[in-house]
């Protein structure tokens, strides 16, 4: 098995991971809904990319419906 050769310090340890942080996405607008949505994605509120609808939006499943 492999076996450091050197401990690392918190100091290069946190070095290290100085690039590591998480950045924001970069939203934009829906333009047929207005929700926000992934650039160059299918919007996942209204299924529209380019203008027009590419992806079908299923009505919502109640799970209780049948229960009662
Ligand atoms: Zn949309």
């Amino acid at each position: 098995m492999a076996v450091p050769q050197n401990r690392v310090t918190r100091s290069r340890r946190n070095m290290r991971r100085s690039h590591d942080a998480l950045v924001a996405g970069n939203p934009a607008e829906c333009p047929n809904c207005g929700e926000l949505k992934r650039p160059h994605h299918v919007c996942g509120a209204c299924g529209h990319y380019d203008q027009r609808e590419v992806v079908a939006v299923s009505k919502e499943v109640d799970v209780d419906e049948d229960a009662a």
